[in-house]
């Protein structure tokens, strides 16, 4: 566990000072407490932590508690308690908004309930930074239907799988057995559904790995591979999924990086197959892959609609799309960039969007050519 620094225990007398100079902002608490959700406060310089009895009430303990932080860190299933703590720094030095969604335990480490905590770093009256100020709730029934609804998309992708895998067999049979006796017609009809039962398994793997991640089940098999030529191979699959489109490649010198391949294509399948949707037919698209230092970063250019800058910020977001005029009657999930983004960030990668309304987009991916074995 990492040492609870930024919260620090100070003298008794010193606290409730601190204590009373913040209780002129306890007016808009008593209406927030109304709707059940606590309140909380930490300030900057002396770290003090101040909760509304709600908070204390959410974590078990009496409201007449004198609750500290280190209490609250206690409570706190493991897995999330170096992540709190850090986003507490990371709120003061920078100033985004606190948004964590966290477990607590009981004394034998029992998970109780689910709690999210927002909070936001507000100014003293002389317009100083101060505080973070910001409420606690109970989620866990939203948690818990969130977690069966990951199971049943799990289980029925597993479930979906399995038939599609022995009728893409027979499929890609026939169409070798019709391309041998020269009928054309038979053929053609058997290209079309090789392509539909690519395109739906390709969904179906898309919604078996948001299962995963959501369940922190997500696992890396790492091997060494060449990146290129995976980047080739993505890109024969999307010409063949599309056809008419064109994308550039140009194979440069062998890239050797350890990694996940399969799930690395997954997200240069999905960067491709944005490109393709949100762009005109006749529109360029082009990718490319090169080391910088000790870390590889492919790029995917397209000439498609480009994102707003609001949007930008979202994009990877889980079933976050952009709503408007162009994308309405465009298909999809919202969770493509998602899944994206956690791949890279299992990789120890970056993901990242630069994007110009009306002219076009650049996503880009970088993640160490080395794998790090200790958090694989
Ligand atoms: P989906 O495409 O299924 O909606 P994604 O997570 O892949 O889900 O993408 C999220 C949103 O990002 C899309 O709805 C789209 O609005 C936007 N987007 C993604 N790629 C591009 C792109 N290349 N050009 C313009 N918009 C894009």
């Amino acid at each position: 566990m990492q040492d609870p620094k930024p919260v620090r225990v100070i003298p008794d007398h010193q606290r409730q000072e601190v204590i009373k100079q913040y209780q002129i902002l306890d007016t808009p608490r008593l209406a927030i407490e109304a709707a059940n959700v606590g309140t909380w406060l930490i300030d900057k310089t002396t770290r003090v932590f101040i909760t509304s009895p709600r908070v204390k009430e959410l974590f078990g303990y009496e409201s007449e508690v004198d609750f500290s932080f280190d209490v609250v860190l206690t409570c706190i299933s493991d897995k999330y308690r170096d992540k709190m703590v850090a986003g507490i720094e990371d709120t003061f030095n920078t100033g985004k908004t606190y948004h964590i969604d966290f477990l607590i335990n009981d004394l034998q480490g029992r998970p109780l309930r689910w709690i999210k905590a927002v909070g936001g770093l507000y100014k003293d009256p002389e317009g100083k930074m101060s505080h973070i100020s910001g409420v606690m709730m109970d989620v866990t029934e939203q948690k818990l239907q969130e977690l069966r609804k990951n199971k049943f998309i799990g289980m029925v992708s597993h479930e979906l799988k399995t038939p599609l895998t022995s009728l893409k067999a027979y499929v890609q049979m026939l169409h070798a057995w019709a391309r041998k006796r020269k009928d054309q017609f038979t053929a053609g009809a058997l290209a079309k559904m090789e392509k539909q039962v690519k395109k739906m398994g390709n969904m179906i793997n898309g919604f078996l790995s948001l299962a995963q991640v959501e369940s922190g089940k997500i696992h890396l098999n790492i091997t060494e591979f060449d990146l290129n030529e995976l980047i080739k191979e993505s890109v024969e699959e999307m010409l063949m999924l599309n056809p008419g489109r064109t994308i550039t490649f140009s194979v440069n010198d062998v890239i050797s990086l350890q990694a996940d391949p399969d799930k690395i294509e997954q997200v240069i399948i999905n960067f491709l197959s944005n490109a393709i949707k949100y762009s005109p037919g006749n529109g360029q698209i082009s990718i490319s892959a090169q080391v910088l230092d000790d870390m590889v970063e492919v790029r995917v250019q397209d000439e498609g609609l480009g994102i707003a800058q609001e949007d930008m910020e979202k994009l990877f977001d889980r079933y976050y799309r952009v709503e408007n005029k162009q994308t309405e009657k465009i298909p999809g999930f919202g969770i493509g960039l998602y899944l994206c983004a956690q791949i890279i960030q299992h990789h120890n990668g970056k993901i990242w969007v630069e994007s110009k309304p009306g002219k076009g987009s650049d996503f880009f991916f970088c993640l160490p050519q080395k794998a790090d074995r200790s958090v694989v």
